[in-house]
């Protein structure tokens, strides 16, 4: 018998836990025998004290075990998934998967809805009229197969023991633990059925970590408690500086995507799409470079077979296929307007953290987990760093519902965007790999 106390002690006192002691824990966070005032306690000890890697790979694979683990062993292949940490405007998700499975790697793709500044995947997705994200873990085993890539939400029975961790760190400050971390996010995805994942770890102001540094320790450690798992695992550091791609807001970014796949969309999103996807691709036996997948990748959106692709999945999940050749069937907002330009000039800064803000005055994203989204709203046209505007001239297009929402929206985009003389010089989007 473990008792908590005991193993919330040696923890507090900076000792390692055992696999034991581990898998006690997160039974007890499963099942309901330990009380949340103990589960809170050992998650703090665990945030002063930390883990050693030994105890995060443990953590990880008793949060995975805690729940149904999905087999993909009847579908031929290398599966491959990603997972980002999260941005604004980040919805390389939805022409990225199509792109990966059309180069013939199957991607088993289970998402998360957004809390705080913007929507989830998942909820990107369900802008698209009657597209389902609820399939059984038989319905997407089945899908991956018959049609190379499912894009769905997370199921209860798949890693429990997170949700109940999860919400016990959101109100007790200790979200921000790498141990924590890399057990929440690669639990769910190493309970996919995957064989190999692609990790996008953001940094900058609106991403989960604010430096390079801090994106780097957590992606090795994401890595390392990967591979632990016995899977391929790289990372990619990206900057989140200012929002990826134009829009801002579900059934636009759905539309910014789509135009991806119709090789429209715009050069950061794509930059970074294609260079997630070559990794994929490179882990998946599609290509043996990563320049070989970066040209395969153009190909299938060149040929429109990564086009077909979303067809095929909106159709395979319940969405109205319409929307992938008229994305103007998309939910729209009643209120469109343009924010104007106060000056002429260079863009010199569009603050990602801002430009979501905005979105979420407009309905785009959540404040509280209860929180209903509107698909329609949010921010369009975006410009980016470095481009020149004239005085008077958008730059940005606001999809509103309501005038007092767009009103504030306005002002606090207004206040996000700012120009000048001298263009500055550019960020690398892509900073590092770790692999
Ligand atoms: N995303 C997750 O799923 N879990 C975390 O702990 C942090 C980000």
């Amino acid at each position: 018998m473990v008792f908590p106390q005991q193993v919330i002690a040696k923890k507090r006192d900076g000792h390692a836990l055992t696999r034991d002691e581990i898998r006690a824990f997160v039974r007890g966070a499963t099942d309901g025998s330990w009380a949340d005032y103990q589960l809170s306690a050992l998650l703090m000890a665990i945030y002063l004290r930390g883990m050693t890697p030994g105890e995060t790979a443990d953590y990880t694979d008793a949060m995975m075990r805690s729940g149904t683990v999905a087999d993909l062993a009847a579908v031929p292949g290398v599966k491959v998934d990603k997972h980002s940490t999260g941005g604004v405007g980040d919805k390389v998700s939805i022409p990225l998967a199509p792109m990966v499975a059309a180069c013939g790697v199957p991607v088993p793709m289970i998402s998360g809805r957004g809390l705080g500044h913007s929507g989830g995947t998942l909820d990107k997705l369900e802008s698209i009229p009657g597209f389902r994200t609820d399939l059984s873990l038989a319905a997407y085993s089945a899908q991956v197969g018959r049609v190379g890539c499912a894009l769905i939400g997370q199921t209860k029975d798949l890693a429990p023991s997170d949700k109940k961790l999860y919400a016990l760190r959101d109100v007790t400050a200790t979200v921000e633990c790498i141990p924590l971390i890399c057990g929440s996010i690669l639990s769910k995805k190493l309970a996919e059925g995957i064989d190999a994942l692609v990790l996008d770890v953001k940094f900058g102001r609106g991403a989960f970590m604010k430096t390079k540094d801090e994106a780097r320790r957590l992606a090795e450690a994401l890595v390392a408690v990967g591979r632990a798992g016995g899977k391929q695992v790289r990372a990619v550091l990206t900057a989140m500086e200012q929002p990826l791609g134009r829009a801002v807001g579900n059934a636009l970014e759905v539309a910014e995507s789509v135009a991806c796949l119709r090789g429209a969309g715009p050069a950061d999103l794509m930059e970074v799409t294609r260079e997630l996807g070559a990794h994929m691709l490179v882990l998946g036996g599609a290509a043996g470079s990563l320049a070989a997948g970066r040209e395969k990748l153009e190909r299938v959106v060149a040929d429109g077979s990564a086009l077909a692709k979303l067809r095929e999945i909106v159709a395979a999940q319940g969405g109205e296929v319409g929307v992938v050749d008229e994305p103007k069937r998309l939910p729209q907002a009643r209120l469109q307007v343009a924010l104007a330009a106060p000056r002429s000039g260079v863009v010199t800064d569009v603050d990602a953290m801002g430009v979501a803000l905005a979105a979420l005055r407009l309905g785009a994203g959540r404040a509280r987990a209860e929180d209903r989204i509107d698909p329609a709203v949010g921010v369009g046209d975006l410009v980016k760093i470095g481009e020149r505007v004239e005085a008077g001239g958008r730059l940005a297009t606001i999809h509103a519902n309501d005038e007092a929402a767009l009103a504030e929206a306005r002002t606090m985009l207004a206040a996000a965007i700012a120009i000048g003389d001298t263009a500055p010089v550019p960020v690398p989007l892509i900073a590092e790999t770790i692999t």
